[in-house]
């Protein structure tokens, strides 16, 4: 606490990202980092854009990387907005769309981000529980309210919503924006973003950081109507009409367009989880059923904070919530074949003591 802080600045509680620790390598399972590099074909622009040119501002409306972003998900310039990470455009959505005078729903267990930002907009968040399987009672999604978020797959418990029951969803809400997370729609899920030209009502979220492999860059992406567009510009527009710097822009383009890349190293992830998956099942483990690169897990004889200590010993670091309801959970983010046999052969060892 600080006399200078704003009454703002001190009532919030920020959020605390996972660990990037400094003290001495780990095999780093913590914050679902892709563990493969960028595309070359982004690397190589990246490159290239940094030049003489740095001197100048970049393009205030980002038109390249909104035209591939759109193209991308075929919809139009006019139904795509781009910002610095998804944090930053979900920030700008919050600002944008949610009412102040009525609680904005989402599930208990989710992106802890969502709380913040909603202290920090003066929102009052209503909080659905999961049920005991971690499922989202979309039915409780309803009623008086001022908007709704959620990821999809959700975070951290990896459970994916059929593309149907977004619809149902959306059509039982037309009068409140309702936001989809996908920071991890690509390992496994069906985007809603083409449920965008029919429902004036839907914002879907996308991030580079996750299949993308450019966490390090900083790059989201919004699709929706041209109105819910608008409004995100409203608010990009007057806090800082430079978003994203020149490097970031050369670098998204060229990695949105090298399809056959993103296929490939998702198509790995995918393959690596499947197969991690089945070897924590058989060393007694619980675990959902994850559709993003990351595992949730629960062993009935070990606790998870447990856990988490011996695998930090033995150099693998994995994240821990020490929160209601998950406090015996772990969340292990999926890498190379490589990381994730010496994560096992931790795993094994602690479990077999
Ligand atoms: C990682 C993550 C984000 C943030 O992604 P950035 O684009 O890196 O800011 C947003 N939402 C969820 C659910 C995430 O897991």
């Amino acid at each position: 606490m600080s006399k200078f802080w704003s009454p703002l600045a001190a009532s919030l509680v920020p959020y605390v990202p996972g660990e990037q620790p400094k003290d001495k390598k780990y095999v780093k399972l913590n914050t679902n980092e892709n563990p493969y590099p960028p595309s070359p074909a982004a690397l190589e622009a990246m490159a290239d854009a940094v030049n003489g040119d740095l001197r100048l501002y970049p393009d205030p409306t980002a038109d390249e990387l909104v035209r591939a972003a759109a193209d991308y998900c075929g919809l139009s310039p006019a139904q795509t907005f781009v910002g610095n990470g998804s944090d930053e455009v979900l920030a700008f959505a919050f600002a944008a769309f949610f009412d102040p005078a009525k609680p904005v729903l989402f599930p208990d267990i989710t992106y802890s981000f969502y709380k913040v930002y909603a202290t920090l907009y003066g929102l009052s968040p209503k909080l659905i529980p999961l049920d005991d399987e971690f499922h989202i009672p979309l039915e409780q999604f309803a009623g008086e309210h001022g908007g709704i978020i959620m990821p999809n797959p959700n975070a951290p418990t990896a459970q994916l919503l059929a593309l149907e029951e977004i619809r149902d969803l959306l059509e039982r809400n037309p009068d409140n924006v309702v936001i989809i997370d996908e920071a991890y729609i690509d390992f496994g899920g069906e985007s809603a973003a083409s449920l965008v030209p029919e429902y004036p009502n839907l914002l879907v979220v996308q991030t580079l950081s996750k299949s993308r492999s450019l966490a390090g860059l900083r790059v989201g992406l919004a699709f929706g109507s041209e109105e819910l567009i608008d409004g995100l510009n409203r608010i990009k527009n007057s806090f800082n009409s430079y978003t994203m710097d020149r490097v970031a822009l050369r670098g998204a383009v060229a990695s949105l367009r090298d399809e056959a890349y993103f296929r490939e190293t998702t198509a790995k992830v995918v393959a690596t989880r499947e197969r991690v998956t089945e070897q924590v099942l058989g060393l007694g483990f619980r675990a959902t059923d994850s559709k993003a690169n990351f595992l949730f897990i629960s062993h009935p004889r070990f606790p998870a904070s447990e856990l988490f200590a011996k695998l930090r010993e033995r150099g693998v670091l994995v994240r821990y919530f020490n929160s209601p309801r998950i406090d015996n959970y772990l969340r292990v983010s999926v890498g190379t074949d490589e990381e994730m046999d010496m994560f096992l052969a931790a795993l094994k060892g602690i479990v077999s003591d």
